[in-house]
């Protein structure tokens, strides 16, 4: 790392201890920096990275509520409002158990750059609660998030900051989560949060975004070695909303989908994943992949164990932060790796990011690769804006359209600085340059 980054990172690390989520995603942006400083010295004497790191609001909160056996539970909860240069923060809400504040300012950082890449007016922002929604009922998550809106609502609004959904948060919360802000406020305001159903103010491809983006990403990766995702032989890690849209997009492509897992095991399914089936047992019935291997006969469930131990051509982790680490990232290079899309939020760990680029194998982090979401949930905020509703063909369209800019710009940006096919540089890059000339022009705040 460049050593004037270096001292600027060993302050930031020092002054966030025990949040090493958040450390892992400074040093990552911190490491690609260095040759846009030597090009852009008013960066630094304007002390953007300094404030790049310090969020612009941090909100904890106590967030309690009752179960259905009468007993009182607390939560907490998080919003981290880290940067508005260029937007409202924008951003989604995590319900994991695992959620603490480590966690949702690494996801907070991220979303800068990667909302800032998407090219759309939205600033970074992320939220949660350590929650966990599993075998939790109907009721208990309308109490929960109801209880959890009641302190988020005097923070957001629709020139603010516009949560969505992100792990453990779907349509169903979102929808919980916006009856409650609409009651306390009297306000029917629809762009105050994205990923709402299509009856009232939702948008089309939304629920698909994410996962689809990830794979027209990828798609682009592919072409520029003259190739497609046609005839490759792809693993999907999850199978939450993210993977089962990036398992119907590939298919649709050609590709051969043969695994995905949950957080319990993995299936191999060589004749390519049932994607109807799939849709069924995890988004209706809220069942695990155990259920979908028995439904489906004839399929191998691996219970515990990593899915990385398949071999792909194409690997599309889609489950969660650090879930790929550097053996299995060796591994699956030995075994014809060819390029790799991040459907979640920093899956590869630094050591498997190490490992991919030595190898020469395409690789698009999730700050570009996944930022189909956001991106469609800004299109969400247009057409509430508007007060309109688009087709699925012309939604789409434009999420087409906007992967296939993000990709140019990462791969035109890593060409600039002299590492052409170096996704990661070129996002990293692309996106810091668009909020620090902004931070720049907006002066010291
Ligand atoms: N949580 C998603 C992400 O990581 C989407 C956020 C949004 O739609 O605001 O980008």
């Amino acid at each position: 790392m460049d050593a004037r980054l270096e001292a600027i990172k060993d302050t930031v690390l020092m002054r966030n201890p025990g949040e090493a989520e958040f450390h892992q995603a400074v040093v990552e942006v911190f490491e690609s920096l260095g040759p846009v400083h030597d090009r852009h010295p008013e960066f630094l004497e304007a002390a953007i990275l300094e404030r790049l790191c310090e969020p612009e609001r941090q909100i904890i909160f106590r967030v309690p509520w009752t179960d259905d056996s009468g007993r009182v539970q607390i939560n907490r909860g998080f919003r981290v409002e880290f940067n508005s240069a260029l937007g409202p923060y924008k951003g989604g809400l995590r319900f994991h158990p695992s959620v603490y504040l480590g966690i949702v300012k690494f996801l907070g950082f991220e979303q800068i750059f990667k909302n800032a890449l998407t090219g759309m007016p939205i600033g970074g922002g992320k939220g949660g609660s350590d929650f966990d929604p599993r075998g939790r009922s109907d009721a208990e998550v309308m109490r929960f998030c109801q209880s959890f809106m009641t302190e988020l609502y005097r923070h957001i609004g629709e020139y603010t900051d516009v949560p969505a959904g992100e792990i453990g948060v779907g349509g169903r919360e979102i929808g919980y989560l916006f009856g409650q802000y609409k009651r306390i406020t009297n306000r029917y305001e629809s762009g105050v949060l994205t990923g709402k159903g299509i009856s009232w103010g939702g948008s089309l491809v939304r629920p698909e975004a994410t996962g689809f983006g990830t794979v027209i990403f990828t798609q682009e990766m592919l072409r520029t070695r003259g190739t497609s995702f046609d005839g490759q032989r792809v693993v999907v890690s999850g199978s939450g909303n993210v993977a089962i849209n990036a398992v119907a997009k590939a298919q649709s492509l050609g590709a051969a989908v043969v695994a995905c897992s949950d957080s319990s095991g993995y299936v191999v399914d060589e004749a390519g994943i049932d994607v109807a089936l799939l849709r069924e047992v995890k988004e209706v019935q809220r069942g695990r992949l155990k259920d979908y291997a028995e439904r489906r006969g004839g399929v191998t469930y691996v219970d515990g164990g990593s899915v990385w131990d398949v071999d792909a051509t194409v690997a599309l982790p889609c489950a969660t932060q650090n879930e790929l680490d550097g053996a299995a990232a060796a591994r699956l290079v030995r075994n014809g790796l060819v390029a790799v899309g991040e459907g979640a939020n920093m899956p590869s760990t630094r050591d498997a990011v190490a490992v991919f680029q030595e190898a020469g194998v395409l690789f698009g982090p999730g700050k570009a690769a996944n930022a189909g979401g956001v991106a469609t949930s800004a299109l969400e905020m247009q057409q509430n804006a508007s007060r309109d509703s688009w087709s699925f063909e012309h939604t789409e369209e434009r999420l087409t359209e906007i992967m296939v800019g993000i990709h140019d710009r990462c791969a035109a940006t890593a060409e600039e600085y002299g590492e052409p096919g170096n996704y990661v540089l070129g996002a990293n890059i692309g996106g810091f340059v668009k909020v620090a000339d902004a931070m720049l022009a907006q002066g010291l705040i």
